[in-house]
C-alpha cells in the first residue's frame, strides 16, 4: 500500500484544462466546438522571438544556465520594468522561472503551513487556493465584487488580515473577471498594510500590459514602503503569446531570494536555455506585435460585451483588462456550472463556470475572447439560441 501524503487530498486544479480536454474530445467526435474556455492568446509567438530561440539552439546554448536565469535576461527584465513603470529593480532580485505559475507555487510554499492564513482573490485564479490548501494553511477568500467593477476593495482586504495572516495575494488586471483595480484603491491598500509589517504580498501582474479604455496598470513595485516584502509575478505567456514556452519571472525581496533560488535548484534547475534567449528577444526586440495583439483584443472585447448584454437574462460589465468577460447569468435561471456544461454539450461553446474560480463566482461564467471575432459572434448566436430555448430552467 502506497502512502501518499495527506496534502494531496487537498490539492485542486484548473477546470479550464478539463474543459479543454472535453472540448477536444467533442471535436474529435466531429462536433463543431467554439472554444472560449481556455485562457491563452490565439496568436502565434512573434517570429523574431521564435527565430531567437532557433538561433540560441544553433549557437550551442544546450546546457544548464544559472538556476536564477541568464544574466542578460535578468538585466532585460530590470530594464523593461524601468521602461514600463520607471522603477529600479536590481537584476539580482529577478528570477527566471518556468511560467508565471511557478512564482505563486514558490511564494505559497514559503508562507503556507498549518496555522497560517493566506488571503487570495475570489473569484480568482484557481491555483492560489489549491496551493494554499495543499500547504495546510487556511485559504481566506477576499471577495471580488461585480458592483465594484471587479476591482478589489482595500478596506475589505485589510479587514480580513489577522495575526495569523502571512501572505496576501492580489491580482490586477484580473483573471477571470477582467477587473482592473484603480491606483487610488492600491494606494489605500499599501497605506493600510503599513499596520501589518509581517504580511508578505504577492502581486500577480501577468496581465499588466493588457488594459483598455485608457486604464493604467498600477504596479505594486512602485511603492518603496512595501518592497522589502513584495513578490512580483509576471511572465511572457500572455503578453507575447508564449504560454507553451513556460517562461515567467519573479521579483523577490532580498531576504526571500535565496529561498526561491533553492526551490529552483531543488526542482527545475533552470529554465530551458533557448527559451530564455527567446524571452530576451521578446523584451529587447520590437514591441509592435504586443500592441497589435492588445488592439485586437480590445476590438473583440467590445464585440463580446455588446453581444453578451443583448442575451436574455445576461448582463456583462465591461472588462478593463486581460482577455476575459465575466457576465452575470443569474437572471437566466441557470446556475453557472450547469449552464457552462450545457453550453458545451448542447450548444458547442466552451466557457468556464464562475464557481471554478471560487465560491463568489456563482452567478457568472467566464468567456475568453482570445478567439476570432467571427467565432465570438457565432458563439454569441449559439448562446442566444440556447437561452431562448431553455430560459425557464
Ligand atoms: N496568473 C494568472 C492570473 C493567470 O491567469 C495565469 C494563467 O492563466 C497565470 C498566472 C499562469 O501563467 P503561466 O501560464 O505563465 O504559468
Amino acid at each position: 500500500m502506497l502512502h501518499i501524503i495527506d496534502a494531496f487530498s487537498r490539492i485542486g486544479e484548473e477546470n479550464a484544462f478539463a474543459v479543454l480536454a472535453r472540448a477536444t474530445e467533442l471535436q474529435r467526435q466531429g462536433r463543431d466546438i467554439i472554444n472560449l474556455g481556455i485562457g491563452q492568446p490565439d496568436f502565434r509567438t512573434p517570429e523574431n522571438i521564435v527565430e531567437a530561440a532557433i538561433k540560441a539552439l544553433r549557437d550551442g546554448h544546450h546546457g544548464y544556465t544559472p538556476a536564477t536565469g541568464i544574466l542578460p535576461l535578468r538585466e532585460a527584465v530590470s530594464a523593461d520594468l524601468k521602461k514600463r513603470f520607471n522603477v529600479d529593480v536590481s537584476p539580482e532580485l529577478v528570477m527566471i522561472v518556468p511560467g508565471g505559475k511557478v512564482t505563486m507555487f514558490m511564494a505559497i510554499l514559503m508562507f503556507g503551513e498549518p496555522g497560517a492564513e493566506i488571503l487570495y482573490p475570489d473569484p480568482g485564479f484557481p491555483i492560489y487556493r489549491s496551493m494554499i490548501e495543499f500547504t495546510g494553511a487556511k485559504a481566506v477568500p477576499v471577495p471580488i465584487r461585480e458592483e465594484n467593477g471587479f476591482a478589489f476593495s482595500a478596506d475589505e482586504t485589510l479587514a480580513l488580515i489577522t495575526p495569523k495572516t502571512r501572505l496576501l495575494i492580489i491580482n490586477s488586471p484580473a483573471n477571470p473577471t477582467g477587473g482592473v483595480t484603480p491606483k487610488s484603491e492600491i494606494d489605500k491598500l499599501v497605506k493600510g498594510l503599513e499596520r501589518f509589517p509581517d504580511v508578505a504580498i504577492m502581486s500577480d501582474e501577468i496581465y499588466a500590459q493588457m488594459t483598455y479604455d485608457g486604464e493604467i496598470h498600477q504596479t505594486l513595485l512602485a511603492y518603496p514602503e512595501i518592497r522589502d516584502r513584495l513578490i512580483l509575478l509576471d511572465g511572457w505567456s500572455k503578453t507575447y503569446a508564449m504560454t507553451g514556452w513556460r517562461m515567467g519571472y519573479s521579483v523577490w525581496p532580498k531576504p526571500l531570494y535565496d529561498a526561491a533560488r533553492k526551490l529552483a535548484v531543488n526542482s527545475f534547475s533552470c529554465v530551458n536555455a533557448s527559451a530564455q534567449y527567446a524571452g530576451l528577444e521578446a523584451l529587447t526586440g520590437p514591441q509592435d506585435a504586443v500592441h497589435a495583439m492588445v488592439a485586437e483584443f480590445d476590438r473583440r472585447r467590445k464585440v463580446v460585451v455588446e453581444g453578451l448584454n443583448k442575451l436574455p437574462g445576461v448582463s456583462a460589465a465591461t472588462p478593463k483588462g486581460a482577455f476575459y468577460a465575466f457576465p452575470n447569468i443569474s437572471k437566466t435561471g441557470w446556475r453557472a456550472k450547469p449552464l457552462a456544461s450545457a453550453l458545451l454539450e448542447e450548444a458547442g461553446v466552451a466557457t468556464i463556470g464562475g464557481p471554478d474560480f471560487g465560491v463568489y463566482g456563482e452567478g457568472f461564467i467566464r468567456l475568453s475572447y482570445a478567439n476570432s471575432t467571427e467565432n465570438i459572434l457565432r458563439a454569441l448566436e449559439r448562446i442566444e439560441n440556447f437561452l431562448n430555448e431553455h430560459s425557464q430552467k
